[in-house]
This record gives C-alpha cells, structure tokens and sequence, in this order.
C-alpha cells in the first residue's frame, strides 16, 4: 500500500512518491516570536510532527525545517514598546516555544532556521527576481514582487489575480505598488523600525515576511523539495507568495506536495482573546491539564477536519488516555504461564489495520479505533487469564512500537500513580518559579525511591536501583 496524502495544490489524494528514495524533505512554517503560541498554532505543529512521526516509522529518512520568524512588524513593535533590543525580546518566546513543544512531545525538526540570520540569503533572492523583472521598487524604496508577470500567481489557493479586491492582500501599511496584489520582498526603513535594519543594493530596510521561507526552505531542503505544510490560513497569501518567489527565481517546481491543517475553534466559536476563550497552552496547563492529554486532543481528529477544542473533549481525551495506561499497568501484572493463543495474530492485525488507516492521508481515527480495539480484546483475554507473560510482553513492546507515532506512552511503564502526580506537580511548580516547593517535591519522590530527571522531552522518572 502506498502512503497518499491530500495536496493542496490539486485538492486531491495522490501517491507519495519522494524525489530522493527513502527520504523526505519538508518545510513546515514555525512561530513568529512575539508572544506564546496558541492552541491553534499548536494544532498545527501537532499535525506536523505526527506526519513527521509517521513518515519516520514507515521507514523514511526525514529532513524538516522549521523557520522561526523573529523580525517582523510585531516583534519589532513589541520590543521598541519595551525599550529592550529584538534579539532580547525574541529570545525569550523562542525558549519558551521549545519549552512548549517539549512539553507536547513534539519531536524537534533537524533544522530551525531563523530569519535574521538569513538576511543575506534573502538579499540574493530579491537581487535575482530584480534583475529577471519580477520585482520592482516602488516609490517608498520597498522591493515589490509583480504578481502579473508571474502567470500562475495563485494557483495553491485557485484564486486568479483578477479575482483579487483591494484590502484583501494589502497589508495595514500603504506603500506605493504597481498592483494590489503586489506584496514587500523588503520594505524600506522607517523610523518605526529603529535600529532594526540590514544593508543592502537596495537600500537599508529588513526582509518581507514571506521571502524568508522561500530562502530558508530553499537552502536547507534544495530548490525543489517534497513537502510543505502550514494551516490553512497560511495558503493565501503566504504560500501562494512563497511559490510565486521561488518558481520565478529558480524556474523550477517549488514543492510537490502541500498538506494544510484545518482550523481549530474553541467551543465552538473562532478563537478571539476578546471573547474570553483564546488559550496558550500555559494557560491549559495551569488548569492541571497535562502535555499528554492536550497533545492527544489535538491530534485526536483528522488533520483536515475543523476542530472543536472543548474541556469535555479534554476530559474525554484525559480518560482515553487513562484507559491505555490501566490496560499497560495490567499487562505489567500478568503473572500467568498461559501460551499466548492468538496475540501474535491479533497485534498483526492491529499493526495492518494501524498503518494502513494512517497511510490514507493520516487517518488518526481510524488508526486509534483498531489500537482500542485490541485493548478491548485483550482485556477481555486477560479477563479470562488467557493472556500470558510472553503474549503481554508481546503487547507491550506492540503499543512502544506504535508510540514512535503518536507519543502518548507515560515516559516510563510501571510507575507509581502518585509519583507521577508528584511529578506533574512539580512540574507546575517549576512554571511558576516556585523553586522551593519544586525541590521539596523532588525529595519527597526520592524518598519514595524515584528520580526526576529534567530533560529537553520533559521530566524523566526513574526507579533508583
Ligand atoms: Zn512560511
């Protein structure tokens, strides 16, 4: 069976077929660092790392780059009104954004390129489509990309560029452009910007935000490369951009297949701050949710589908989760020499019913139906005490194998359920800054015979001896 994905670009299924056999080059677009991401955003990046995951278990060699957008109107904004430099403002949201993922069990890209330190790949990009006529410099010294010199403009979102209103593509700043659809490749200083500014032919200003991930896609993952993802928000304008750019600079296809998650509503409604029902995933964990459990919500349903994040969805993920680790704490406790019957059967069937569910496009329900499934039938056996040691080991190292996917597994099997509650309070603890009570929970676990371990994954436990 082939792995099929939805592209984008054709609204259709389609074989996956890499351009270097084993290997998967993809490019997701990351956070711009101003502020803690939201659960929104993290349902993308969920999405991301469970295709990366997937791709990884059938087999793949995965090279992904995540950008990190650390200049751009907002951040630039936000450091000035702090009076602290750019570098210092960002800093801090990239280090809590890996803090955020590690706490999602979100596996790291191999590369996270950030944007001020691109700059010059950027400046040869812009010189390239300058001198090729597809951009020009308007009145206001900004570098602007001629949308009509580019035929296929808009051909990932279907939109023609006639099509195009004014206000739909133009951003809050006025410059002087050709057309409306026109956007910034760099954008002339201004005093607004402060000391934020690089040197270029050009003149002195900063990159536009959708030329730094076709400079930092490009230069990692090759002028042609296999994926691309991002939410659905990001079609258009900022793939469409990105494709526009590359395929005029290179004369060559950007990317091969674009996969986009569906929005994410809370409740019901869109998510708006002024509605009261916006959340960072800080704010989920200060209501004593964990990383596990919101991690298992939003990957729960089908990348393509809207999702509704609730609290009773959070709760029903906190006991579905539950239900796994009851069924590996029982496994731990078989203590019968009874033959295994038919597990090894039964864990084929399951790998069979697993795979082939996530090589249609990610199917994650249909792929978390036939694992409950096989929980639902070896309880069942274990009611009866027909599932030995041997079939229970079997079942175990089966759900290790399966959590290379999805990351759900509690860190370490067998562990007393107050210690991991101590752990996860420490946890909290440690967020608030609330040094002491972490350290007095730490003595507390080991006096119970347990070590936590602070790791890039998150808090380890281990048995002492
Ligand atoms: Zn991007």
């Amino acid at each position: 069976m082939p792995l099929v994905f939805h592209n984008t670009m054709t609204r259709k299924k389609e074989d996956f077929v890499p351009l270097t056999e084993g290997e998967v080059r993809m490019y997701t677009c990351g956070p711009t660092v101003y502020d803690h991401a939201h659960i929104g955003n993290f349902r993308s990046y969920i999405f991301e790392d469970l295709l990366r995951r997937y791709c990884k278990y059938r087999g793949y060699r995965v090279i992904q780059v995540m950008n990190l957008t650390d200049v751009d109107d907002k951040t630039i904004r936000d450091s000035r009104k702090k009076g602290i430099s750019l570098a210092e403002h960002t800093e801090k949201y990239i280090e809590a954004f890996f803090e955020d993922i590690g706490t999602l069990r979100i596996e790291r890209a191999e590369y996270y390129p950030r944007a001020t330190e691109h700059v010059a790949e950027m400046i040869e990009i812009v010189s390239g489509l300058l001198e090729k006529g597809y951009a020009y410099k308007g009145e206001d010294g900004s570098v602007y990309f001629r949308i009509d010199k580019f035929a296929e403009y808009g051909k990932l979102a279907h939109i023609t560029p006639d099509l195009l209103q004014p206000g739909v593509t133009v951003s809050s700043d006025e410059y002087d452009k050709e057309s409306v659809g026109d956007f910034a490749l760099w954008k002339a200083w201004d005093e607004d910007d402060g000391d934020v500014f690089w040197e270029s032919p050009f003149g002195k200003g900063r990159p536009g935000w959708h030329i730094e991930c076709s400079a930092m896609s490009m230069k990692y993952l090759g002028e042609t490369f296999d994926i691309h993802t991002g939410g659905v928000d990001n079609i258009f304008p900022h793939h469409d951009n990105e494709i526009a750019q590359s395929e005029a600079y290179t004369g060559k296809q950007f990317v091969r297949y674009w996969l986009h998650a569906a929005h994410l509503i809370v409740e019901g409604s869109k998510m708006s701050k002024s509605l009261g029902n916006f959340y960072t995933l800080r704010d989920l964990l200060g209501k004593d949710y964990t990383g596990r459990q919101i991690r298992y919500l939003l990957m729960g349903s089908h990348y393509r589908q809207q999702l509704n994040f609730t609290f009773e969805g959070l709760e029903s993920a906190k006991s579905g989760l539950q239900r796994i680790d009851d069924f590996l704490a029982r496994l731990e406790d078989v203590d019968s020499s009874e033959a295994d019957g038919d597990v090894r059967e039964q864990i084929e069937m399951t790998r069979q019913g697993f795979t082939s569910a996530m090589d249609d496009d990610l199917n994650i329900s249909g792929a978390l139906g036939s694992l409950f499934d096989l929980v639902r039938w070896a309880n069942r056996r274990m009611d009866r005490g027909a599932i030995g040691k041997a079939g229970a080991s079997e079942l175990r190292s089966f759900f290790e194998e399966i959590d290379a996917v999805l990351g759900l597994l509690p860190e370490e099997v067998g562990i007393d359920p107050e210690v991991r509650r101590l752990a996860d309070e420490r946890d909290k603890a440690r967020r608030e800054k609330n040094w002491k009570l972490a350290d007095e929970i730490r003595e507390k676990v080991r006096q119970m015979g347990y070590v936590l371990e602070d790791t890039p994954k998150g808090v380890r436990i281990k048995k002492i001896g």
